[in-house]
């Protein structure tokens, strides 16, 4: 999919700029979006790069968490640059949380494991999943096991040294099987937990793995917000797609596979809206005179800030918060901490500092600037989870343990400026198929 995707783009002659990083949104007075502010890492310079229409593809924000099968990349950028532009961000509440990562890496096991025949057990050697889902057992669905292995460990049953883990056991399936059709599993847990899977388990944790909430846009891939009263009014110029945007297919757990095909749908319908768009508005529109202002007191805070908390410490914590807090389950008075922890670790990086003030490939400056993304996905994360009040798919409240539809079935769209947080009612009405309504999910 990748290699095609690229070599649409070598077709269309697309112009890369590798090794740039987006900082900030460019918005008029009016709301309408020109492009962004971006920095080019070889040499610190930073540019302006005007546009008629501005897509973001920037991918989720796992990173924000200790444990998550993300890639390091996956800073949720352009959430927090819509942020700081006052868009909101929608549902973030909603985390997925897959239940085989490798124990203390996060690295991801494939479901594909289970789904060749390995299964979990506690430390008592116990198929414990059994007892969750007597039917589906080890391929119930991803926050059902996730719940489970969370609940093992919690009440003693966890296995390792320190009894915060669960084994996935496939010894059982032969070498030949393992090496035919999980070769890279094999690999993945000689190379991050130190065992050979043909003899013995592999230490197992829930681990984050998808935002479901994200950057609100419709099924046009058109970002859509609260305006005069409009519940979906567009933001001209501005896109969203893959995991970065939240067209809410996924509701409030996506299904495995699915993302790959958001992607591809809303990402082609993104691009559709655009070429509609640029032949309505052919011209550029002049850029406010302060277009850069925001991007250019971030970066000159950097470079002038003495005598600051290091960037990296900041960071470490907001993840450890985020872990503890708003985890797999979700305690009430986890969260209402969680929300006064987190406002202090983002109020600590507005004055963290970076040593190295150097321009030329200054990895320190670009993780800085990420942290400033972070944070703001994890405020909007942990502010929109306490206030929901019910359990609703990978959202889990230990004290509303059942969904409640009168009261929550409804987006939570949370707004940077004072944790503001607004609601927004499920469209349930498919366009062309009979709605199907919701209804308790058992096994
Ligand atoms: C281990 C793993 C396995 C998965 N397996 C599956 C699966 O089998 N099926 C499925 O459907 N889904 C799967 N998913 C989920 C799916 O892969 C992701 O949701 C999807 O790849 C997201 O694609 P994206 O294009 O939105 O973002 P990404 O692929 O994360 O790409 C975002 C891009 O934006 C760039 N970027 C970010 N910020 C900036 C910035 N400020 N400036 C410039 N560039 C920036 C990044 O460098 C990156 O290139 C898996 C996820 C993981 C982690």
């Amino acid at each position: 999919m990748l290699h095609t995707l690229y070599q649409r783009n070598v077709r269309a002659n697309t112009q890369f700029f590798v090794e740039w990083m987006a900082l900030d949104l460019i918005r008029d007075a009016s709301g309408q979006v020109l492009g962004v502010t971006a920095l080019e890492m070889e040499t610190g310079e930073v540019m302006i790069l005007q546009a008629r229409a501005t897509l973001f593809a920037t991918g989720g924000a796992g990173r924000i968490f200790s444990s998550t099968t993300n890639a390091f990349i996956n800073t949720g950028d352009g959430l927090g640059m819509a942020a700081r532009a006052g868009i909101p961000l929608e549902d973030m509440e909603f985390w997925q949380f897959h239940p085989t990562g490798v124990a203390g890496a996060g690295v991801l096991i494939t479901e594909g494991v289970r789904g060749e025949g390995g299964y979990l057990l506690n430390k008592n050697g116990e198929r414990f999943m059994e007892r969750y889902a007597p039917n589906l057992k080890d391929l119930a669905s991803r926050d059902v096991v996730s719940r489970a292995m969370a609940t093992e460990i919690k009440e003693g049953r966890g296995a390792g040294k320190d009894g915060d883990c669960v084994l996935l056991k496939l010894d059982h399936l032969g070498p030949e099987v393992i090496d035919k059709r999980l070769p890279g599993i094999r690999e993945i847990a000689k190379k991050f937990a130190n065992v050979d899977p043909i003899k013995d388990p592999i230490p197992v944790v829930p681990t984050v793995h998808y935002q479901m909430g994200g950057i609100p846009t419709n099924y046009h891939g058109e970002v859509v917000v609260p305006r005069n009263g409009d519940m979906n009014s567009v933001v001209p110029g501005f896109y969203a797609a893959g995991e970065c945007g939240c067209a809410s297919v996924h509701g409030a757990n996506r299904l495995g596979t699915n993302s790959l095909t958001d992607l591809l749908v809303f990402g082609k319908s993104a691009g559709d809206s655009i070429l509609r768009y640029l032949g309505e508005n052919p011209g550029h529109k002049d850029l406010p005179a302060d277009a850069a202002d925001l991007t250019q007191s971030r970066l000159s805070r950097l470079d002038s800030q003495k005598g600051g908390e290091s960037y990296a410490e900041v960071g470490r914590d907001m993840r450890r918060v985020m872990q503890l807090h708003c985890g797999v389950f979700r305690f009430p008075d986890l969260l209402a901490d969680g929300v006064k922890k987190i406002r202090e670790v983002a109020d600590r990086a507005t004055r963290s500092e970076i040593k190295d003030k150097s321009k030329v490939f200054n990895t320190a400056r670009i993780e800085a600037l990420e942290l400033d993304n972070q944070i703001e996905v994890a405020r909007a994360t942990m502010v929109s989870a306490e206030a929901r009040q019910e359990s609703r798919g990978a959202h889990d409240r230990s004290d509303f343990p059942a969904r409640d539809d009168v009261n929550w079935l409804k987006h939570t769209f949370w707004y940077k400026d004072g944790d503001r947080l607004e609601y927004k009612p499920v469209n349930l009405k498919p366009l062309t198929a009979e709605s199907v309504e919701p209804k308790v999910r058992t096994y």
